[in-house]
């Protein structure tokens, strides 16, 4: 890990800080198990003390990376200090990753079964890759799926698909042919890792079981290469300057009260350091009271869970503990004060929430969203099928969300579109009663359908 009390590494050209790496793709096809694997391979590499859990993101040092990838690394000579996944995988967690403007994450993992091919959010994760420009590979998921397959979790991934029966590598072969074609109709020259030359200008297809582990060392090596020429170019971190983060989660703890899980892509985070955070009614100010980070879980039964730590340094997920963070909202900027004025951080933060606030109209659906960057991706997805936002807001549905929406002329309109949240038992009763009619999902496109679909019936009725 790298020594958050090392003062001279802003000045040391050669201090390249962990670079974050989201994990996207369609549902079920295979992103937590590729998360699970990798972190489990992790841990049983002997690295437990060093792999974070729970937190929203793994941290997977470089000695892991490499006794798990072995010569595949070495071919470079490699001074990152390794990889941090951020473990809530989909891309509306993707989305809620932001960093001045652009995507919090250095660089992307898309996973795609290789059964199943590209799928609706397979697309809607390309798009959000090409517009955020960030480079990525393809994980070919699930080829211990392929009849005939003889699976080598021990060996690199090209030299089992090698090894194969004609008949076998066939069958893979018109999948991944698939997958490859699909990714050229998006505007992406894609092929085989192990034919690319250049992975910043040709996407990499390494094909991989997050079941068997076959092609998963391949991917860390290939994660690894792309980081390093990526952070090289693209990266000025200021590793000691005053931190800046992202919030991944709101979450009570036993004996912290509300508590934030944080990913800090810039800076230092220091035990009480004054931070400024995002919330449901603007900047909060308030100030660290414990840094915590959870312990390995083969420690936690005869310790305190979290262990407390004097600072964190850039790229680390961390949970944070401080007064008054039960408004703080998932998505939002945190941002430490540190030696800089207290009105210019908080204009920051406000000028990061303004970003993500949608544009809504004087009719239209509600929307409740649990993170700041779901709801932005929702209300881009609703902008897309033209359907009109009344109100956008972080939070579950709630009695106030049920009598906004019953001001709708249109009965189209008095709709409530949750995604990913929770109804409050008072809103539930308030539904009946104002005649509103309210969905929720944890997909975005299915809930875009969903009202779509309704309105359809509707209009068919009506005839
Ligand atoms: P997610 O929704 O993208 O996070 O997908 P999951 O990781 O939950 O996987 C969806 C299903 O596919 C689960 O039943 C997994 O066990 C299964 N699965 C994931 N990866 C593999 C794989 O490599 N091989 C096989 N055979 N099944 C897999």
């Amino acid at each position: 890990m790298p020594d958050a009390n090392n003062d001279d590494a802003s000045a040391d050209p050669g201090s390249l800080r962990t670079p974050i790496v989201a994990v996207l793709g369609h549902v079920d096809h295979g992103k937590t198990s590729l998360l699970d694997k990798i972190r489990g391979s992790a841990v049983s590499e002997g690295e437990a003390g060093a792999i974070t859990q729970h937190i929203g993101a793994t941290a997977v040092p470089l000695d892991t990376v490499s006794s798990m990838a072995g010569e595949l690394v070495m071919a470079d000579d490699f001074d990152l200090p390794g990889l941090l996944f951020i473990d809530t995988p989909g891309h509306h967690s993707f989305s809620t990753l932001r960093a001045r403007g652009g995507a919090l994450a250095d660089i992307a993992v898309l996973v795609v079964d290789v059964n199943d091919g590209f799928q609706p959010q397979t697309k809607e994760a390309l798009d959000i890759l090409q517009r955020t420009g960030t480079p990525f590979v393809v994980a070919a998921n699930k080829i211990d799926t392929t009849p005939g397959w003889n699976p080598n979790p021990k060996a690199p991934v090209q030299e089992t698909y090698e090894a194969q029966t004609d008949r076998a590598r066939q069958r893979l072969d018109e999948n991944l042919y698939e997958i490859i074609g699909q990714l050229s109709d998006s505007g992406f020259s894609a092929d085989l890792y192990w034919r690319v030359q250049n992975f910043q200008n040709n996407i990499g297809v390494v094909p991989i079981s997050a079941m068997t582990g076959e092609g998963v060392p391949d991917l860390l090596a290939v994660l690894m290469g792309l980081s390093q020429r990526y952070m090289k170019e693209e990266m000025e971190i200021d590793l000691t300057g005053p931190g800046k983060g992202t919030v991944l989660e709101v979450k009570d703890e036993k004996g912290f009260g509300a508590t934030l899980d944080v990913v800090l892509y810039d800076g230092t985070v220091e035990e009480g350091d004054r931070i400024v955070v995002g919330g449901v009614e603007g900047p909060i100010v308030t100030e660290v009271r414990a840094l915590l980070r959870p312990r390995a879980l083969s420690e936690i039964r005869t310790e305190a869970e979290f262990e407390r730590l004097d600072s964190v340094q850039a790229a680390s997920g961390v949970k944070l503990a401080a007064p008054d963070l039960d408004d703080a909202m998932a998505g939002a900027p945190v941002r430490v004060v540190r030696g800089r004025h207290l009105e210019k951080v908080i204009d920051e933060v406000e000028a990061e929430l303004s970003e993500i606030e949608v544009d809504t109209e004087d009719e239209g659906v509600v929307v409740k969203a649990d993170t700041l960057g779901s709801l932005e991706a929702m209300a881009n997805a609703l902008r897309e099928a033209e359907i009109p936002i009344l109100r956008a807001e972080v939070g579950d549905v709630a009695p106030r969300d049920v009598a906004v929406a019953s001001t709708a002329n249109e009965d189209e309109h008095r709709v409530i579109l949750g995604f990913n949240v929770d109804t409050l038992p008072d809103a539930e009763r308030e539904l009946d009663q104002q005649g509103v009619k309210l969905f929720g999902d944890d997909v975005i496109y299915q809930l875009v359908e969903d009202y779509e679909s309704f309105i359809e019936e509707r209009e068919r009725e009506q005839q």
